[in-house]
């Protein structure tokens, strides 16, 4: 039987990440190649509720498969949160004649996505946009890649001039809640130690690693910390922590910021939006709905978005072990 689904909206939500545009191309020229209509909705959950709607064709995603960012913008929308809300933003899919949704986007995006569809029997597909890895159901969300890979290029240039200068660096990378990009960065690039939420190893220890490191007639030393580390103390007051009990160290202090968040896409980034945003929409078109695409073993599977969300995906024991055994 064919699909009543005949035009798919899709959109960028939460904080944004390299390879949604990839994603957001591949969602409308799948559409394209089925004879779907797609709908960019612009600024997410607020430019829904807004009616904020432009028909995109295969041709309207030229050239944005390389770019950082959003091309239909991302938006944070506390109006949704309420049942009224989302009954405004149904009311505008409706008159647009829009019948299923991509959501590309994080955590709270899909959990809005999910009343969403519960509420107004509304056929909703979530693609995992966020650079912090931390959705269930999926061992890579669309920009993690490049995060990791944007740390490492930063952590290898600041240990040029840590290496020149005998200093110590504390880097603080993202990750509030979950310490992937500190983990995977910090052992891509070498880092001496590596704080994370999940794990509280304790001032003690830090001092202890850092005394060895000097011991051992190293030239510079790199602590990568994620904002969400459990010591208590942020990159700052760390620094002063050192200084105070360790005077043999030069410490300095880079916060990477929101760069993590920007620059191209890697290719595996694009290759994963592009299979993402086919699955997605094939998917609408099969019937399935309230679905997260994910990848697990290099195969691209769904996973019911209320299970996604239920919690953050668990550090690698084993990584971690890795990165201990590299710190001798
Ligand atoms: P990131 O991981 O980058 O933070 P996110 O998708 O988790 O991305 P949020 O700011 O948590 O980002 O959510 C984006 C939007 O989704 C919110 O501004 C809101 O409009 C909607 N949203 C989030 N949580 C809910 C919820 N519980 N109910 C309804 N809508 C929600």
């Amino acid at each position: 039987m064919a699909s009543e689904i005949k035009k798919i909206g899709v959109f960028t939500s939460g904080g944004d990440s390299p390879g949604m545009n990839a994603a957001i191309r591949s969602v409308v020229r799948t559409c394209a190649y089925l004879k779907i209509e797609c709908v960019g909705i612009y600024r997410g959950y607020q430019g829904m509720i807004e009616g904020d709607f432009k028909t995109l064709d295969a041709r309207s995603v030229n050239n944005i498969i390389n770019k950082g960012g959003t091309i239909l913008k991302s938006a944070r929308c506390e109006e949704f949160r309420t049942k009224q809300g989302r009954q405004k933003a149904y009311d505008q899919l409706i008159k647009e004649g829009i019948d299923a949704f991509v959501v590309i986007g994080g955590n709270g995006s899909f959990h809005g996505a999910m009343l969403f569809h519960e509420e107004f029997n509304f056929p909703v597909m979530g693609i995992p946009g966020t650079i912090d890895n931390d959705i269930l159901g999926t061992s890579y969300t669309l920009g993690y890649d490049t995060a990791i890979n944007t740390v490492v290029e930063a952590v290898d240039k600041i240990r040029d001039t840590a290496s020149s200068h005998n200093r110590l660096f504390f880097v603080e990378v993202m990750g509030r809640d979950v310490g992937h990009i500190a983990l995977n960065a910090g052992v891509g690039a070498g880092a001496e130690e590596i704080l994370i939420p999940e794990q509280n190893l304790g001032l003690e220890r830090l001092l202890e690693s850092l005394k060895r490191s000097k011991a051992s007639g190293k030239s510079s030393s790199i602590v990568i910390v994620a904002e969400g580390d459990r010591t208590g103390k942020n990159v700052f007051e760390l620094k002063e922590y050192v200084e105070q009990h360790l005077p043999i160290y030069d410490v300095r202090v880079s916060v990477l910021g929101h760069m993590q968040r920007g620059g191209n896409p890697t290719c595996y980034d694009r290759v994963l939006a592009s299979r993402m945003g086919v699955k997605a929409v094939e998917s609408l078109l099969e019937g399935k709905s309230n679905y997260m695409v994910g990848i697990r073993d290099t195969k691209l599977v769904l996973t019911p978005i209320a299970d996604a969300i239920k919690a953050h995906t668990e550090i690698d024991e084993e990584l971690l072990r890795v990165s201990d055994i590299m710190t001798t």
